[in-house]
């Protein structure tokens, strides 16, 4: 919901709830909007870890919004990228971002004045925009042989990132087939465009990556497998810890 940042209201915004199967009874009622920030990053990185080249360093990050600390994060501690370069239309959100990022020594974070200049010498380009509209963020001139993108704003129909063009020339890889065809990035291209699913790698059922110049596309959009596994592990915790409070919805 872009236009909630007018009112001052989260542009994510999500709650989730989980019922068991057989009986239909409720088993846990939990925010999601924390939550969909975790697990959109590690989907990032899960991905991120096939498909971009193993000895990835620096990210562009477009978009320093909700999501950014959270992808910036990730892909520091998990893939270990060290220098983050930055663009946001709004430089306040990348101050922000880089403010809430000091505690982290070994990550450096450059600003930058636009996003050509951001994905100048990156190994992966992170973009997390939030604008209903077809936009064009990435474009064929900022895309470096090898790089590995990770689109994740792009995620609803009439609302993308990267520019058709940059979609042709790369491998592109989806969480599920016939939601990212209407809601991801590829919903500019013919509905028979090659497309690769991503569980496939992960499973070691197809290879991700064949070489360091081919340049590939995760075109996330989010789908209900994540958020059920994001609950059910919530769910997991709040009974290892004790958390939560019961509430009589019956
Ligand atoms: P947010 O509103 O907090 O941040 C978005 C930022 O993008 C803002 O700072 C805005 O100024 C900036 N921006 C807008 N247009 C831009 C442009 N052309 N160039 C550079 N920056 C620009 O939103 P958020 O919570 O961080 O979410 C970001 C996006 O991620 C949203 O589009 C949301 O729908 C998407 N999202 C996707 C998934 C997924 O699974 N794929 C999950 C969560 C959120």
């Amino acid at each position: 919901h872009p236009d909630n940042a007018k009112h001052n209201l989260l542009t994510v915004m999500a709650f989730g709830v989980l019922a068991d199967v057989e009986t239909g009874y409720p088993l846990l009622l939990s925010e999601l909007t924390l939550t969909t920030a975790i697990r959109t990053a590690a989907a990032s990185v899960a991905a991120a870890k096939v498909l971009a080249r193993p000895d990835s360093q620096k990210m562009a990050l477009i978009g320093n919004g909700c999501q950014s600390d959270f992808q910036a994060i990730a892909f520091h501690h998990l893939l270990g990228i060290n220098e983050i370069r930055c663009f946001d239309v709004d430089p306040t959100a990348s101050e922000k971002l880089k403010a809430n990022l000091a505690g982290y020594p070994g990550l450096n974070i450059i600003i930058c004045d636009s996003a050509a200049e951001a994905t100048q010498g990156v190994d992966i380009i992170t973009t997390v925009t939030a604008d209903k509209k077809y936009a064009t963020i990435i474009t064929p001139d900022m895309v470096e042989t090898g790089v590995h993108i990770n689109g994740v704003g792009g995620d609803c129909p009439g609302k993308t990132e990267i520019a058709k063009e940059v979609l042709l020339d790369a491998n592109i890889y989806v969480e599920y087939e016939p939601q990212t065809r209407i809601e991801g990035d590829i919903q500019q291209l013919p509905s028979n465009h090659p497309v690769f699913d991503l569980w496939k790698v992960l499973a070691e059922k197809i290879v991700g990556r064949e070489s360091d110049e081919q340049v590939t596309v995760f075109d996330s959009v989010g789908f209900a497998l994540e958020d059920f596994s994001a609950l059910s592990y919530v769910h997991q915790l709040t009974k290892e810890y004790n958390e939560g409070v019961t509430i009589d919805l019956i």
